[in-house]
C-alpha cells in the first residue's frame, strides 16, 4: 500500500473532527490548499480564518477561494498567527475553534528565508489551544530539512511537553527518511477523566 503524505494525513484527521458551521483556523495560508480544504470543510454556515504575513500568499490563496466560490467564507488576514488571539470571536460571540492547521517553514517557490519562527509558533499554538474546543484537533507539519526547522520541531516539542493539561493526546507521525518532516496530531480530549 503506498504511504500516504502527511498534508493527506493531516486532512484526514482534521475532516474527521469538523462540522458544518464549524470555525478552523489556517495558522500559515501559504499557496491556500489547507484554506480551501478547511472552507469546504466547515461548509456554508462555517467560518476559517487565515493567516499569512506574505502578500502574494494571501493574493494567490484568495484568488483561489474565489474560483471555488468559497471567499466568502474565509477571512484571510496579512498578519502573524501569533496575533490570532486578536480575530479569534469571544467565546460568548462565536463557536469556539473546532481545527487549526499549520504548515510550517517556507512557502515553495518563494522565499525560503520567510519562514515561520519557533517563538511565534508557539504563541500562535498556545493561542489555538485556549481556544479549542472538546474534541477539537490542532495539527502541525514541521519541516525539518531547511536552515532552523530543526529547532522549530524543538519548540514545539517542548511546548508540548511543558504543557500539562489532562485534555491533551498527542500523536506524532514521520515520514521514512531521517530529514523527514513530523506531523503532529493535537487533541483536546472531550472526556479528560474518561
Ligand atoms: N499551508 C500552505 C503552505 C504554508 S508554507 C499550503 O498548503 O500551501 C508556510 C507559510 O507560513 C508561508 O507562506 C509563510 O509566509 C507563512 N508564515 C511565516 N511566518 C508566519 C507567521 N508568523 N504567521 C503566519 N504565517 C507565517
Amino acid at each position: 500500500m503506498p504511504r500516504r503524505p502527511l498534508t493527506r494525513l493531516a486532512h484526514e484527521a482534521v475532516a474527521a473532527v469538523l462540522h458544518g458551521g464549524d470555525l478552523a483556523v489556517d495558522a500559515t495560508v501559504g499557496n491556500g490548499h489547507d484554506t480551501l480544504f478547511l472552507a469546504r470543510a466547515v461548509g456554508p454556515h462555517g467560518r476559517v480564518i487565515g493567516f499569512d504575513i506574505q502578500r502574494p500568499a494571501i493574493a494567490k490563496a484568495q484568488s483561489r477561494l474565489a474560483e471555488a466560490g468559497l471567499a466568502q467564507r474565509v477571512e484571510l488576514h496579512l498578519t502573524g498567527h501569533e496575533r490570532l488571539a486578536d480575530f479569534l470571536p469571544a467565546s460568548l460571540e462565536g463557536p469556539p475553534l473546532a481545527a487549526a492547521m499549520f504548515n510550517l517553514g517556507y512557502l515553495p517557490g518563494a522565499d525560503k528565508t520567510c519562514i515561520t519562527r519557533p517563538h511565534s509558533t508557539r504563541q500562535a499554538l498556545a493561542a489555538a489551544w485556549s481556544a479549542l474546543r472538546p474534541g477539537g484537533l490542532i495539527s502541525v507539519l514541521v519541516y525539518i530539512g531547511h536552515p532552523g526547522g530543526v529547532d522549530e520541531l524543538d519548540a514545539v516539542q517542548a511546548w508540548l511537553d511543558a504543557l500539562a493539561d489532562p485534555a491533551l493526546a498527542v500523536q506524532s507521525l514521520r515520514g521514512p527518511a531521517a530529514a523527514s518532516p513530523v506531523l503532529f496530531l493535537i487533541r483536546r480530549r472531550a472526556d479528560p477523566g474518561g
